[in-house]
């Protein structure tokens, strides 16, 4: 059984050297001046390509970081194949259900789909924490779990009990807590809060008495404003303050819940197994690379809107949940996993793995970064006038 990952592609068959290599000299043409734009015109060769494939994402149109990674795969796709391979990017907002990707897929309506794997908890909630896992890995520590700890296998196994393979789509780094119309002082401040927070991080919620609900990004700004939810987390300050949150919520908190969300490219298996080897190996590296560079724009786009943010919009008060909360929040998150890991055998084999590899992990950043990021504290203030 071949799965889309470094372990299957090392070698394509010898009968699809030339091609294989002809997407090289494509791909290699990227790599100059202009590599950051691919040049659409220039991709496309006269002609029908020989695969057309539909992605549906779970994104509305002209969505920030999330959508640009989508086309940017696709446009890497066209331009490495020679223009055999063209994958059309079809948004929430044209295809209007953002949470029906996985069926979408499954059933081969669409060939992918670019989505999150939390959002399947209904599905199969073994998924859940291939996106994100409360207090868990961050960017780094997750795609060093997925590549080289065996987290892409785990994930490919639990995929094709739904007849699918998937495949890192990007990372959007550290997320923030939310937008809070009230300040949260106190455990007791969650009681009866509605808030819009997807996955894990909802049910643990749940579980110190708030009301977790799930509303596609389209919606969250007319749900917060017309006061249908009290507070929401989207992703970070680059795409929340691009949704306007902080025009109607003033509490803006930090992050305990997505320390470093990973998207998720979804593949139709029967589809991805009639491939040419060259395009699977094309898909691949286009995924991998969309995958890179949507954690480079997260980290970009963050740093840039933060700065903005202060100069901007002073009102906004930035926030870190007491202590007593993220207690009661960690406590909760530890139950949660220990359930799902009772319950089944499928959620044991990902949030066994997971653990064990952030035990690991946490120890080498704690010493690593963790004590650098004190050194740049200390002493950085010359380097940064
Ligand atoms: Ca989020």
């Amino acid at each position: 059984m071949k799965t889309p990952n470094k372990t299957n592609t090392a070698q394509p068959p010898h009968n699809s050297r030339r091609n294989f290599a002809r997407g090289a000299l494509a791909a290699a043409a990227l790599t100059g001046v202009g590599m950051f734009a691919p040049r659409r015109a220039q991709a496309q060769p006269k002609g029908a390509p020989e695969v057309k494939w539909r992605m549906a994402t779970s994104w509305p149109t002209n969505f920030p970081i999330f959508e640009h990674g989508a086309l940017r795969f696709a446009e890497n796709v066209a331009a490495m194949s020679g223009g055999r391979m063209q994958i059309e990017v079809d948004s929430a907002s044209k295809h209007k259900a953002a949470f029906d990707v996985f069926d979408y897929v499954r059933e081969g309506q669409f060939e992918m789909g670019h989505s999150c794997s939390y959002y399947w908890k209904g599905k199969d909630a073994s998924l859940t924490t291939l996106s994100a896992m409360p207090f868990g890995m961050n960017a780094q520590e997750f795609n060093a779990w997925f590549w080289y700890d065996g987290g892409i296998e785990l994930m490919n196994a639990a995929y094709a009990r739904h007849g699918m393979y998937s495949y890192n789509a990007g990372n959007t780094g550290v997320q923030m807590g939310g937008w809070f119309r009230k300040e949260i002082r106190t455990l007791a401040d969650f009681h009866g809060l509605k808030m819009r927070i997807p996955g894990l991080a909802g049910e643990v919620l749940a579980r110190i008495g708030a009301n977790p609900v799930v509303i596609p990004g389209g919606e969250l700004y007319t749900s917060l404003e017309r006061g249908v939810i009290d507070a929401l987390e989207w992703v970070g300050p680059h795409m929340d303050i691009s949704m306007g949150f902080q025009q109607i919520a003033k509490y803006y908190y930090t992050g305990w819940h997505e320390p470093g969300t990973e998207l998720q490219y979804l593949i139709n298996r029967e589809k991805y197994d009639a491939l040419p080897e060259d395009l699977r190996r094309i898909l691949q590296v286009a995924m991998r690379e969309s995958s890179f560079d949507m954690l480079c724009e997260s980290e970009y786009r963050n740093a840039e809107t933060w700065a903005q943010l202060h100069r901007d919009y002073p009102d906004v008060q930035i926030r870190s949940f007491p202590r007593e909360v993220l207690d009661a929040l960690d406590r909760e998150t530890n139950a949660v996993l220990d359930e799902m890991v009772a319950a089944s055998p499928d959620s044991a084999a990902i949030i066994d793995s997971q653990r064990a590899f952030l035990k690991k992990a946490a120890a080498w950043t704690a010493v690593s970064r963790g004590d650098f990021y004190r050194v740049r504290e200390l002493t950085g203030a010359d380097l940064m006038a």
